[in-house]
Formats: structure tokens, C-alpha cells, sequence
């Protein structure tokens, strides 16, 4: 896609994310705060629509998965176990000029080279070679003025607890760069208390922080965003048949949601950590990113993590295999995505322009599941004689659906505000109603309308959206 079109529809989404209630930039009266942003009405109803259709999946529907709701805070041995301390680092490129940041792998991903956790000395090689080649510019101001690559750590510093208000490296509590830490703290008090057997998984979904460099792709990379993890706990003789049932699991998911199949594709990483030996990414391919990125990453990370907290803690973390007699630390493969990339992810395939008539509709054409408000009640005049039976019906519907009651403006502009929300129905309220005692239901996507007993209303919207 050209750039044009691309920034252009990047705009639109962001724009309509704000003037429709989804998404707004953090502390705007104060001038705001750079990759963090909030959640507005529609917005937190689609978040936590995904979030649920996550835990529906992972949790509701199986056996061999339970939840877990750990604290942000953790104790701060548990990041240098997990080699973050000492290892979560970007490399970052500064523009003297005008001060821009860039993550150095970045850079050289635009010239097609792939530097994905490559090592300071060969990242420094490629940029040392562009810059000789005078191909070395600051993608902001366009000055050559760009210092070697340097590590810089994604660790967000707190002083919780602390007597003093310096921040030393001894009183330093990290706020959690991945949920999945609290997993594995927990795996002893899961088994023990709720009795799990091998292979079993500990799933939850809550809040991470990342500091980090580069954050203009808006709710894509934020530095303050929500995480969806499962880490599966299992003896590594069934890492390879569990490791393709996993990725079947979370392919399938999307496709379930309305992602079309030649939207996203498998990502393959070649360079891995080295705990893990295998790791493939889901990427989806962003209209308004202009092309495919990652969005979930589904990993098999060896006994890595319980072995090293086992070791920085003191605390045994073995296994004991009643049937085998067998001892030995669990292995663990993770399924892990941003919730916050998601809500991008399907407001990004659900917009749609369309013409009609003479005019640009613009639909969110969400999965009826996702979508924020399931139906919208609308008198089609202010006057008592529509609006009594409307708020009634509202009264009724908002018992079992999120659903919203609207009498300001005309009709047309109320139809195109659920449009641009993604509400799969509306229901207006006539004068017809009153002799009739039905109402008009229209259809986000084909925009038809149908004529629906009040009395049947509840039932035909249960189906239609189940
Ligand atoms: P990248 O290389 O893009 O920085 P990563 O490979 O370090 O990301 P993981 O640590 O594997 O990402 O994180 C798992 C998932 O969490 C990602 O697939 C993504 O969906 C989400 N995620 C990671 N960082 C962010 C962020 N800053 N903002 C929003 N979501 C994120």
C-alpha cells in the first residue's frame, strides 16, 4: 500500500477512535504522555469483549487450564532469575539534532536487513556500513547526525515500599515487563493447592509495562499495555505434539473471530533466546500499518524459567510423576499477545468505507461478539408518545445485552453514529409501533430492515448475536 494511502487511513482510525469514544492519547489536558493512552466507553466494552472471547477459549473451555490473577508488583530477585535485569534491552539510535529515537533493528529492517536480537557489535557494523554509503538518515528531520547503536533497558523502575524516595539499585521493584513472571511464581501454590497434573496451563491477562524507545504506531506498541499469557506446563517428551496443538488452538481462534485466513500468516524466528528451541509469531496484516506484524507469539521455552527461580529462590520446583516415579522440572510452552494490539488488530479489519448513494458510510464491521453495544433502541421522534415505548424496550433489552437508548438528532446521523461504532443492530421505534406493536430492525452490514414483534424482540437479537 502506498504511504499515502496508509498514513491517511491511520489518521481516520485514529481519528474516529477519539470522536466515537475507543481510544484517547493519556493525559491530553497536560499536553499528554507519549505511547500510553486510554480507554474510552466503546472502546473498554470492545476490550474486554476480546478479553473475554481470550479467557472463553483458554480457560471456559478446557480442562487443562486454569486462572490466575498475579500482582503487578513482584519481588525483584524474580527479574534478575529471568535474565531481564542483565538482558531486556533495544538497541537505541539518537538523532543529535533533533532528538528522535530509533530502535536500531528497526533502521535496519527498512533497509531489508534482519537484526531481530543481534548484537550491539554486528548492529553497529550494518549502521557504520550505511553510514558510509550515505544512506544513514534520521527518519524525522532527515540530518545524518545519528550516534552508534546503544543498549537501552525496557525495565520500568518503581520505589514501592521503599524508606527513601532515591531510586538505588537495592530498592528498585520493577513494574512487571511480561504477566507471564507471575505464572510461574505461582505454579507451586497452583499444583499444590488445586492439585493439577502434567501437562496443565495458568493463564491470565493483566497489565505490563515496557520502556519502550520507539512508540508512534498508536495502541500497536505502548509502553504502559495489557498482556493475554499461557504458560503450559509439561514434561518435554510432549513439548512437540503439545507445541502444534497450541498453535492449531490460537490460529483457529482468529479465523473463529472473523480475521480472514489470508490476512494473517506464521512467522518463523530464526534467532532464538537461548532456553528456547522453538518460536513462531502470528502476524496479521495491518491496513494502517502497511503490512504484516506481530501479533501473538507462541514459544517453548524449555525448563528455563522454573529452573532458574528455583535457583535464585532455594525453593524446589521439580515435578514428581506419580505414575512414573519420575522427578524433573517442568518445560513450558507459552502462548502470549497483547490484548491492547488486539483491540487495534480487529478495529483495524473491521473498517470500512462504503458508498452509498452519494455518500461515504463508514462500518466497523466487528465479529457481533466483539462489538461494543449489541443493539441501539431509537425513537424516530422526541415526542412521549415514541420515547415512553422505546425506554421501555431499552429496560427490558439492557437486562441480557449492552444496549443503548439514543433520541438526539435524525435518524440518519444516529444509523451512522451505531455504524461507526459497530453496532449490529438498530431498533426504531415508529408511529406504526403503536398500532403494531413492532419495531423497524436494521442490519449493520446489508443495512436491510426488518419488522420484529416487540414481544419477539429479545429471543431474535439472542439469536442473531449468538
Ligand atoms: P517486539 O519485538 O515487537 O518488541 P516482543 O517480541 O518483545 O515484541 P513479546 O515479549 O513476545 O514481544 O510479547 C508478546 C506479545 O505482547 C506481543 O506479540 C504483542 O502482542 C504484545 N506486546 C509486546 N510489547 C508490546 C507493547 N509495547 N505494546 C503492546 N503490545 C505489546
Amino acid at each position: 500500500m502506498p504511504n499515502q494511502a496508509k498514513n491517511n487511513l491511520m489518521e481516520k482510525m485514529i481519528s474516529l477512535c477519539k470522536r466515537r469514544g475507543f481510544v484517547y492519547p493519556s493525559s491530553e489536558i497536560y499536553g499528554g504522555m507519549q505511547a500510553i493512552y486510554d480507554y474510552g466507553h466503546y472502546g473498554t466494552l470492545l476490550k474486554n469483549n476480546i478479553r473475554d472471547a481470550w479467557w472463553k477459549a483458554m480457560v471456559q473451555m478446557r480442562e487443562d487450564v486454569v486462572g490466575l490473577d498475579s500482582a503487578i508488583f513482584m519481588h525483584p530477585t524474580t527479574w534478575i532469575a529471568s535474565g531481564h535485569v542483565a538482558g531486556f534491552n533495544d538497541p537505541q539510535v539518537d538523532c543529535r539534532k533533533c532528538k528522535s529515537r530509533f530502535r536500531a533493528d528497526h533502521i535496519l529492517e527498512e533497509f531489508g536487513i534482519s537484526a531481530d536480537k543481534a548484537p550491539l557489535e554486528e548492529l553497529n557494523k550494518h549502521l557504520e556500513k550505511l553510514r558510509e554509503e550515505k544512506k544513514l538518515k534520521c527518519a524525522n528531520c532527515g540530518s545524518t547526525d545519528l550516534t552508534p547503536a546503544k543498549i537501552f533497558s525496557l525495565m520500568v523502575k518503581s520505589n514501592i515500599g521503599s524508606p527513601t524516595d532515591e531510586l538505588k539499585e537495592e530498592n528498585v521493584v520493577y513494574l512487571r515487563p511480561e504477566t507471564c513472571g507471575g505464572i510461574y511464581l505461582e505454579y507451586k501454590n497452583t499444583v499444590d493447592s488445586l492439585h493439577k497434573k502434567l501437562p496443565f496451563g495458568i493463564a491470565q491477562v493483566g497489565k505490563a509495562f515496557r520502556n519502550e524507545i520507539v512508540a508512534r504506531q498508536f495502541i500497536f506498541r505502548t509502553r504502559e499495555f495489557e498482556q493475554m499469557e499461557m504458560q503450559y506446563f509439561l514434561h518435554p517428551s510432549a513439548m512437540k505434539e503439545k507445541y502444534e496443538m497450541w498453535k492449531n488452538i490460537r490460529w483457529q481462534w482468529y479465523l473463529e473471530y472473523g480475521i480472514k485466513r489470508s490476512e494473517i500468516h506464521w512467522y518463523q524466528h530464526e534467532k532464538l533466546a537461548h532456553y528456547a528451541s522453538e518460536a513462531f509469531d502470528i502476524e496479521y496484516n495491518f491496513k494502517t500499518l502497511g503490512g504484516f506484524k506481530e501479533i501473538e507469539g507462541i514459544h517453548a521455552r524449555g525448563n528455563w524459567d522454573l529452573s532458574q527461580h528455583s535457583k535464585y529462590s532455594g525453593v524446589e520446583l521439580d515435578y514428581f510423576d506419580e505414575k512414573t516415579g519420575e522427578k524433573f522440572i517442568p518445560h513450558i510452552m507459552e502462548t502470549s499477545v497483547g490484548l491492547s494490539r488486539l483491540v487495534f488488530m480487529f478495529l483495524d479489519q473491521a473498517y470500512t468505507e462504503e458508498k452509498v448513494g452519494a455518500e461515504i458510510r463508514v462500518v466497523l464491521k466487528l465479529d457481533k461478539r466483539l462489538a461494543p453495544m449489541k443493539a441501539a433502541v431509537l425513537p424516530l421522534s422526541k415526542k412521549e408518545e415514541l420515547t415512553a415505548p422505546a425506554r421501555e424496550i431499552w429496560n427490558d433489552l439492557k437486562r441480557n445485552f449492552m444496549v443503548e437508548y439514543d433520541e438526539t438528532q435524525s435518524i440518519g446521523k444516529r444509523y451512522r453514529r451505531q455504524d461507526e461504532i459497530g453496532t449490529p443492530y438498530c431498533v426504531t421505534v415508529d408511529f406504526e409501533t403503536l398500532k403494531d406493536k413492532a419495531v423497524t430492525v436494521r442490519n449493520r452490514d446489508t443495512m436491510k430492515q426488518e419488522r420484529i414483534k416487540i414481544k419477539e424482540l429479545g429471543k431474535y437479537l439472542d439469536k442473531k448475536l449468538n
